[in-house]
C-alpha cells in the first residue's frame, strides 16, 4: 500500500506557475477529460488531472519530484479538449520549467537565465567574460586578438588567425566541465526524489535504484527519444516531431564534429580552415542547415498557435538554436566570401551564442533533453505500468 506523506503548499508556487503560463489552472473543475485525452499517459495515475490538482494546491515539492511532468511531450491534446479551457497542457509545461529552476544550482542562475529583465545583461555576459580572459592574458604578453591577420599559405581567411582558438578553449572547455558538473548535482538529487515520490505514490515496487539495471533502462529509452516515437502518439501537435528531431540530431552531429576537429587541432596538429569536401564539414554543413530549419519551423509552429501559451523560455531557447545556427553559417560563408570584417565579426557573435549554451544549458529549457531522458529511463526502470508504443 501506498505510504502517506505530509506536504506544505506553496503560495509562491502557484504564483509562479501561472505567470509561467498556467493561468487558467484555477478553471479546472477535475472532470478527468485531459488524463483520458493523453495519448501518452500511462494507465497507472494518469497524468494530468492528478498533477492540476497538485498545482492548484501548490504542492511544489511533489510536483518537481514527479516522472509525469516528464512523460508528457507537451502535445496539446489535452488542452484542445478540456472543457473549462485550463491549459493542462501548458500547466505542465510550466512544472517542467519550474523543476529546472527547482534542481539547478545556484539557483540565482536559474532565475537569472529565466528572467527578461536579466536577457540584456546575459547577452553581453559572454563578450565581457572573453575580453577579461583575453585582456588578462595580455598583461602576461600572450596576445589572442590579431587586428591585422594572415591570410593562410592557401591565401584563405583563417578565423583563428584573427581570434586564437586556444582563448576560445581556454572558456569553453571550463564552461563544458561547468554544465557537466551542473547536471550531475541535479541528477543525484532528482533521481533520489523521483524514487522516493513514486515510493510514496506506489507507481515503484524496487525499494532502491541499482546503478546496472537503471543504465540499462537509459539504454533501452535511448533509441524510442531518437525516433521520437511519443510525439508520433500525439494528435495535436505530433507536426512538432520532424523539427524537433532535426534540431536533436543537429546538436549531436555538431557535438560529433567538435569532437572530431578538437581531435585534429590538438591532436594531430592540423590547422584550419579544413576543405570543404572534408566528410566532417560536409557533416557540419548539413547539421547547419537542418538546425536552422528546424528551429525556424519550431519557431513558425509556436507563433501560429493560438491556443497554446509560449513563454519566454520557449522563445530564448528557439533564440539559442536559431542563432546558432545563423551565425555558423554566416561565419563560414562570409569567410569564403572574403569578407574579412564581416566574418570575424560574425563569428564573435557566433561565439557568444556557443557560450549561452554551454553556460546555461542546465538553467534553460534545453536541460528538458536530460531530465525527461532520465524521467522515462526511471519509468521503464520501475516497471509501471505503461502504455506501448
Ligand atoms: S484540466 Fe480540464 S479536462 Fe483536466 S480535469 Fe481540469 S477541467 Fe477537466
Ligand atoms: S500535453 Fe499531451 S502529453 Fe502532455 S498531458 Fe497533455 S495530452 Fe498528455
Amino acid at each position: 500500500m501506498a505510504e502517506k506523506f505530509l506536504i506544505q503548499p506553496d503560495l509562491e508556487f502557484i504564483k509562479d506557475i501561472r505567470a509561467l503560463g498556467g493561468e487558467s489552472l484555477k478553471k479546472c473543475f477535475q472532470c478527468a477529460t485531459c488524463s483520458v485525452a493523453c495519448p501518452i499517459a500511462p494507465d497507472n495515475k494518469p497524468f494530468p488531472r492528478k498533477e492540476m490538482i497538485a498545482a492548484s494546491w501548490g504542492l511544489k515539492d511533489k510536483l518537481v519530484s514527479s516522472t509525469d511532468i516528464w512523460l508528457c511531450h507537451n502535445c496539446g491534446d489535452c488542452s484542445s479538449q478540456c472543457p473549462r479551457g485550463a491549459s493542462p497542457g501548458d500547466v505542465m509545461a510550466a512544472l517542467r520549467g519550474k523543476a529546472i529552476e527547482h534542481y539547478a544550482v545556484p539557483q540565482s542562475v536559474a532565475k537569472a537565465v529565466n528572467d527578461t529583465k536579466m536577457l540584456p545583461f546575459l547577452a553581453i555576459l559572454p563578450a565581457i567574460v572573453f575580453l577579461a580572459v583575453g585582456l588578462g592574458l595580455k598583461v602576461f604578453g600572450i596576445h589572442w586578438l590579431n587586428f591585422s591577420p594572415e591570410l593562410t599559405a592557401e591565401g584563405q581567411i583563417a578565423h583563428g588567425n584573427f581570434f586564437a582558438h586556444w582563448l576560445v578553449d581556454l572558456i569553453f572547455i571550463p564552461l563544458s566541465i561547468w554544465a557537466v558538473a551542473i547536471f550531475a548535482l541535479a541528477l543525484k538529487r532528482f533521481i533520489a526524489d523521483i524514487h522516493k515520490n513514486a515510493l510514496a505514490d506506489g507507481t515503484t515496487t524496487k525499494e532502491k535504484i541499482e546503478i546496472k539495471p537503471f543504465l540499462m533502462s537509459i539504454g533501452r529509452v535511448i533509441p524510442n527519444i531518437l525516433k521520437h516515437k511519443k510525439f508520433s502518439q500525439c494528435g495535436e501537435n505530433n507536426n512538432r516531431a520532424t523539427p524537433h528531431m532535426m534540431v536533436l540530431f543537429s546538436f549531436i552531429a555538431l557535438a560529433f564534429v567538435t569532437g572530431f576537429f578538437f581531435i585534429y587541432l590538438y591532436g594531430l596538429g592540423i590547422h584550419g580552415p579544413y576543405s570543404q569536401l572534408n566528410p566532417v564539414k560536409i557533416l557540419a554543413n548539413i547539421a547547419g542547415i537542418a538546425l536552422i530549419i528546424g528551429g525556424v519551423m519550431l519557431f513558425k509552429q509556436r507563433y501560429e498557435k493560438v491556443g497554446e501559451i509560449s513563454t519566454y523560455k520557449d522563445w530564448y531557447l528557439l533564440g539559442i538554436v536559431i542563432g546558432l545556427g545563423v551565425t555558423g553559417m554566416l561565419a563560414q560563408f562570409t569567410r569564403l566570401a572574403g569578407f574579412e570584417f564581416l566574418t570575424y565579426l560574425i563569428y564573435f557573435i557566433h561565439l557568444m551564442f556557443v557560450f549561452h549554451l554551454f553556460a546555461f544549458l542546465p538553467f534553460s529549457k534545453l536541460a528538458h533533453l536530460v531530465y525527461r531522458t532520465v524521467a522515462m529511463a526511471y519509468n521503464d526502470y520501475s516497471e509501471r505500468d505503461v502504455k506501448k508504443i
